[in-house]
C-alpha cells in the first residue's frame, strides 16, 4: 500500500509566539509560512508582506493606516502575529564636524543604547554602525561599553528600529549625503552573543520583504568569539569582521578578556575552518601609542594573517577609558600600514569619525551616565530618566 505523502512542516527560524511580535522582530520567511498556517494564500501573504515593507520602510505610512490598506483576511491574519515596528525614542541626536551623528536611543524599558551615522569622506556613501546589546559583558579595557557590563540583550525589532531612526536623522540633517545603504554591527555588544536576534535582524535588513539592502554591504564584527564562527556563517548572510588590536596572544589578553578562553591560534583556526570559499573577513586592528603600533608587532601580526583571505582596518585609538591607550604619531600609522602593503595584505587606515561627539562605541552612553549620576538630587532620582532607566 502506497502511503499518502504528508505535507512536511515548515522550517521555522524562530519558534511560533504565544503573542505577536513587532514586525521586524519576525524573520520574514517565517512570517510568510506563518500567516499561510493562519489561513492567509502564500501569493496573498507574500502580497501583504511586501506592502508592510515598503509602507515602512518607503513611504513611513502609520502601522494602522498600513493595517488598513490590506484585505480582510491578509489584515486579520497580520493582526494575529504581528504587532507594529519598534518606535525607539530618540535621546540625543548630534552632529560632529566631519557630518557623522550619534543618536542615543532609549528602549521602552529605560535602557540607552547609541546608533551612528557615518558618512564616507566624498560623502557617495553612508554607513551606520548598529548596536547589538545593552551594554556588553566582554569587558575590553578600551572599551566604554564594556565597562557597563552587559545589561541585555536587544530584540531584533529594537536592532532593526535604529536604522529607522538613523535614516529619519540623516534626512532631515544631511540630505544632499548619500542614503544609508550600508551596516555595520560595530556598535554596543557583541553580536555573537546575541546570535539569534542578529540573524533575524540581518535578515530584515537584507530581504525583499525587510529594508531591501543588500547582504554585502552588511557587516557583523565580533571580538572573536571563535565557538560562534560556524553559527554565524549558518545562519547570517553577511560579512563578518574580527576585532584583533594585538599581534599575540599576551596583549591580547591584558586587553580583551575573552582571548583567555579563546586564544588567537583558536580564533585562525575556527576562520580558516568556518569562512565560507571565496569569502574573506575584515581584520580589525587599533593602533594604540607604544602598545602595538611597532613595526615588530606589524610583523607578527602579519604572521598571524598568514594564509587568511583577509582585509585589514588599521584604526588610530578614539580616546577611551583608559588613557595609556592613546593614538600613535600620524607617521607611526603611515609606517605600520605600509609595512603589510609591502607584504602583499590590502590594510586601510580609519580614520575616527566623530571625535568632536564621543565617536567611539559607548562614550556617549557613557557620558549621558555620568551626566545623569552628577544630576542626581539627595534621594537619588534621576529626574530626567525613566523610571527603570538604568542610568
Ligand atoms: S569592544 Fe565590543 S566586545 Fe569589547 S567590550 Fe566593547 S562592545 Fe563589548
Amino acid at each position: 500500500m502506497l502511503w499518502p505523502m504528508l505535507p512536511t512542516a515548515p522550517v521555522l527560524h524562530q519558534a511560533t509566539p504565544a503573542t505577536p511580535l513587532s514586525l521586524d522582530s519576525w524573520h520574514p520567511d517565517d512570517l510568510l509560512e506563518q500567516l499561510v498556517l493562519v489561513g492567509c494564500r502564500t501569493q496573498q501573504a507574500r502580497q501583504a508582506l511586501l506592502q508592510l515593507a515598503k509602507g515602512t520602510w518607503q513611504t513611513a505610512t502609520p502601522w494602522p493606516v498600513l493595517l488598513a490598506t490590506l484585505g480582510k483576511t491578509a489584515r486579520k491574519s497580520v493582526e494575529l502575529l504581528v504587532i507594529a515596528p519598534v518606535e525607539l525614542q530618540v535621546t540625543d541626536d548630534r552632529g560632529s564636524a566631519d557630518a557623522t551623528r550619534k543618536l542615543l536611543l532609549r528602549t521602552h524599558d529605560g535602557h540607552l543604547i547609541e546608533t551612528v551615522v557615518i558618512p564616507s569622506t566624498t560623502g557617495t556613501r553612508t554607513t551606520v554602525c548598529l548596536s547589538s546589546q545593552v551594554g556588553c559583558g566582554r569587558r575590553c579595557t578600551f572599551c566604554e561599553t564594556g565597562r557597563s557590563g552587559l545589561i541585555r540583550n536587544l530584540t531584533a525589532g529594537e536592532i532593526v528600529a535604529q536604522l529607522r531612526q538613523a535614516q529619519r536623522s540623516w534626512q532631515r540633517h544631511s540630505p544632499e549625503l548619500a542614503p544609508i545603504r550600508n551596516v555595520v554591527f560595530m556598535g554596543m555588544g557583541e553580536p555573537l552573543d546575541n546570535l539569534a536576534e542578529v540573524a533575524t535582524a540581518v535578515a530584515v535588513l537584507t530581504h525583499d520583504r525587510g529594508a531591501g539592502l543588500s547582504w554585502r554591504h552588511v557587516t557583523v564584527s565580533t571580538v572573536g568569539v571563535a565557538h560562534k564562527i560556524s553559527a554565524f556563517f549558518e545562519q547570517v548572510q553577511a560579512h563578518l569582521a574580527v576585532s584583533l588590536h594585538a599581534p599575540d596572544d599576551a596583549r591580547r589578553s591584558e586587553w580583551m578578556p575573552i582571548n583567555a578562553r579563546c586564544d588567537l591560534a583558536t580564533l585562525k583556526s575556527a576562520l580558516l575552518q568556518h569562512l565560507p570559499p571565496g569569502r574573506e573577513v575584515l581584520v580589525e586592528y587599533i593602533l594604540f601609542a607604544d602598545r602595538n603600533s611597532a613595526l615588530a608587532d606589524a610583523e607578527l601580526l602579519c604572521g598571524w594573517l598568514a594564509g587568511l583571505p583577509v582585509r585589514v582596518n588599521l584604526i588610530p585609538a578614539n580616546p577611551g577609558p583608559d588613557p595609556q591607550l592613546g593614538a600613535p604619531p600620524a607617521e607611526q600609522v603611515w609606517q605600520f600600514q605600509k609595512y603589510l602593503l609591502d607584504r602583499g595584505i590590502r590594510a586601510m587606515v580609519r580614520h575616527p569619525h566623530g571625535r568632536d561627539i564621543g565617536g567611539a562605541c559607548g562614550q556617549l552612553a557613557g557620558a549621558h551616565r555620568r551626566e545623569a549620576v552628577n544630576r542626581q538630587g539627595p534621594d537619588g532620582v534621576d529626574e530626567d530618566a525613566g523610571a527603570n532607566a538604568p542610568l
